[in-house]
């Protein structure tokens, strides 16, 4: 079992989150958008030892830390699918229309494929390629946790924003639907933004896609 936790950064409150194994003290960071301060106090407090920087899509308020924390603490960066390639490339476009600082581009360790492995802090991560909100957006599942890490794809209540360049509507809806839910109703998911939620609780209550909404169930 790892341990998780959520750390919300820059004006956006992104959900970067920080998990690590208790015996090792071992882990790995989702997200780092920005906020450095915050996260290098809490990686210090709890003495963990990151391994690597995973990316769940190209989006400014997700990876605009990605280039400053992987440089100083020489960590590889895994993910998003390439297919975001286009949104990395323009991080410091859109880093000076919002007036983050320190944003640079980067160029992943290693680009992610739908049904990929990721191991890290002795636990191994399953890949999900979910396109819709962006062309290369991945979910990282941790099956002995039942825990996903999902990006902009679903939220508490609501779904994520399509109207992006290469943003798709329906393709969002086939990931959720026949990308996730597959995983079961009992996963834990943490969003890019707001609370956690489970995927059964969406199932039921998700206005845009639960059963009801999506016509399944009468
Ligand atoms: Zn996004
Ligand atoms: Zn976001």
């Amino acid at each position: 079992m790892l341990r998780y936790q959520i750390i919300p950064v820059t004006p956006l409150q992104q959900n970067c989150t920080v998990f690590w194994s208790p015996e090792t003290n071992r882990g790995g960071i989702v997200d780092p958008g920005g906020d450095l301060s915050l996260i290098r106090n809490f990686l210090s407090e709890n003495d963990i030892t990151l391994e690597m920087i995973l990316c769940t899509h190209g989006h400014l308020d997700h990876v605009g830390a990605v280039s400053e924390l992987a440089n100083e603490l020489s960590l590889p960066i895994i993910g998003p699918h390439k297919d975001d390639l286009f949104w990395i490339e323009g991080l410091p476009e859109a880093a000076e229309m919002f007036g983050f600082q320190n944003v640079e581009t980067f160029v992943p360790d290693q680009w992610l494929d739908d049904g990929d492995k990721v191991e890290v802090a002795g636990a191994t991560f399953d890949v999900v390629h979910c396109p819709g909100h962006t062309p290369g957006h991945v979910v990282f599942y941790q099956p002995e946790d039942n825990v996903a890490m999902v990006g902009d794809v679903i939220f508490q209540g609501s779904i994520g924003r399509t109207d992006f360049p290469k943003g798709d509507h329906q393709q969002l809806i086939n990931s959720i639907t026949k990308k996730l839910w597959p995983l079961g109703q009992e996963v834990t998911f943490v969003p890019g933004h707001g609370p956690t939620s489970t995927f059964g609780e969406e199932r039921r209550s998700n206005p845009f896609v639960s059963d009801m909404a999506l016509g399944q169930i009468s």
